[in-house]
């Protein structure tokens, strides 16, 4: 067993993993594999009656996935995670047990354009609403709420602007109305911040950028801290009621702080089915290897290349919450210590022509919608990813037309500078 006393460079290699029982493997196998054999009729029905947790089949949980799943609960402080297909299919995960017709979230306004999307119109077909906020506005947020709402959500960094959301005090509003507070942390990562400490009672990762960190494989997961009492008011039915998908269960009083874990495999994945597959787990084990290093490399590029765009003449301005001048410095060294990402934007004087030109003229950043990745990327996100956004939406999330989302890699940042030196000019 790993004693939970290793600190996080030994945990992000070792989490969850031990040598393969049958063949000495080091490394974690790729279990590619869809069934599993019952050894009698007897344990097939435990496992199927939740009486004996064991693998079924790949839909609702596979050997390698489990590995990443306690790795990255461990990172986070959690009792367990569920890993899901992408960030995306992770976000319906995390509301799924917590939802029904009629209720609604509260929602940051800084948040992934994909996200923004996928909660004002999307989720409406399950009966589900969202009320968009400014989430540093936290008497806005009281008001908002109502009997019907299920969850607060926020990105601990937000894309596209890096601005750092203060968890500490909309986790306060949460506890006292008792919503569960769930932190999409995805651009800052374990490493960088650790939503629990802060009061955070689910967290929502796209594994698909720094965790797995190459660009190679989609992937989501939802990790819980156990410490959300579900059955309060009996505001979460699913959780709390026998649930009638699965023979009248009553999940909290059989699994107790493992309700929502094990409601998320036996239901959640079984009928929606946004399972990760286990090529995409094992490419992510690998990346999550050397988080705190990428971490370390991507978050010191950020600020160099953030403090020189600050300093060009034809930018406007650079929201890097890293930067001295930042107006959130203090939030940082507070909830961020060990530093504010390396996603932000610059804003450009020439407007959106300028914006135009600069990507058209780089050649070490590559043009593309991902973020997190070792390479650095850049993108002009109202005509991309942000796209499907109103005007006003746009302005809220910080993206008028002359802004560009940077996510800065691990290269050598005297070569990112000089990339962007000569497209500015
Ligand atoms: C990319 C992203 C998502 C969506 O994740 P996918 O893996 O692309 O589905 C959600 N939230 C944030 C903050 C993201 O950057």
């Amino acid at each position: 067993m790993l004693k939970s006393d290793y600190k996080f460079d030994t945990l992000q290699v070792h989490a969850g993993a031990r040598p393969d029982p049958s063949t000495g493997a080091r490394q974690i196998p790729i279990y590619q594999n869809t069934a599993y054999v019952f050894k009698s009729i007897l344990h097939a029905e435990a496992l199927f009656d939740l009486k004996e947790l064991g693998h079924i089949y790949s839909r609702l949980s596979n050997p390698t996935v489990s590995v990443l799943q306690e790795r990255l609960a461990t990172l986070e402080g959690g009792i367990g995670a569920i890993c899901s297909s992408s960030g995306h299919s992770a976000q319906i995960l995390a509301l799924f047990p917590l939802m029904q017709p009629g209720d609604n979230l509260i929602a940051s306004t800084r948040l992934y354009g994909g996200t923004v999307q996928q909660f004002t119109n999307t989720i409406k077909k399950f009966g589900w609403s969202a009320n968009f906020v400014d989430v540093d506005d936290t008497d806005q947020i009281s008001k908002l709420i109502n009997s019907k709402t299920k969850a607060i959500f926020c990105e601990s960094i937000s894309n596209p602007g890096g601005h750092v959301t203060d968890l500490p005090k909309i986790s306060k509003v949460a506890k006292k109305l008792s919503i569960p507070l769930i932190v999409d942390n995805t651009a800052a990562t374990p490493y960088l911040c650790n939503p629990f400490k802060f009061g955070a009672d689910l967290i929502v990762h796209s594994t698909t950028k720094y965790i797995s960190g190459n660009g190679t494989s989609l992937g989501g997961a939802v990790i819980d801290s156990g410490s959300f009492n579900w059955t309060k008011n009996n505001k979460f039915p699913s959780l709390s009621e026998p649930e009638p998908g699965y023979h009248g269960l009553k999940f909290h009083d059989t699994f107790g702080p493992y309700a929502f874990i094990i409601y998320s495999i036996a239901v959640s994945l079984r009928d929606l089915g946004m399972t990760m597959a286990p090529q995409n787990a094992f490419h992510t084990l690998l990346g999550l290897e050397t988080l705190s290093l990428r971490m370390k490399k991507h978050v010191s590029n950020a600020k160099r290349v953030a403090e020189w765009l600050n300093k060009h003449p034809e930018v406007e301005e650079v929201t890097y919450a890293g930067l001295k001048s930042s107006k959130y410095a203090n939030r940082v060294k507070k909830i961020y210590p060990k530093g504010a990402g390396a996603l932000f934007t610059v804003a450009l004087k020439g407007g959106y022509e300028a914006c135009i030109k600069l990507i058209n003229n780089v050649n070490l950043f590559s043009h593309v919608s991902n973020l997190g990745d070792t390479r650095s990327l850049i993108i002009h996100p109202a005509s991309t990813v942000h796209r499907q956004l109103t005007p006003e939406q746009q302005v809220k999330a910080g993206l008028a037309p002359n802004v560009l989302r940077l996510s800065i890699g691990i290269e050598d940042p005297i070569d990112l500078i000089k990339d962007l030196k000569q497209a500015l000019e």
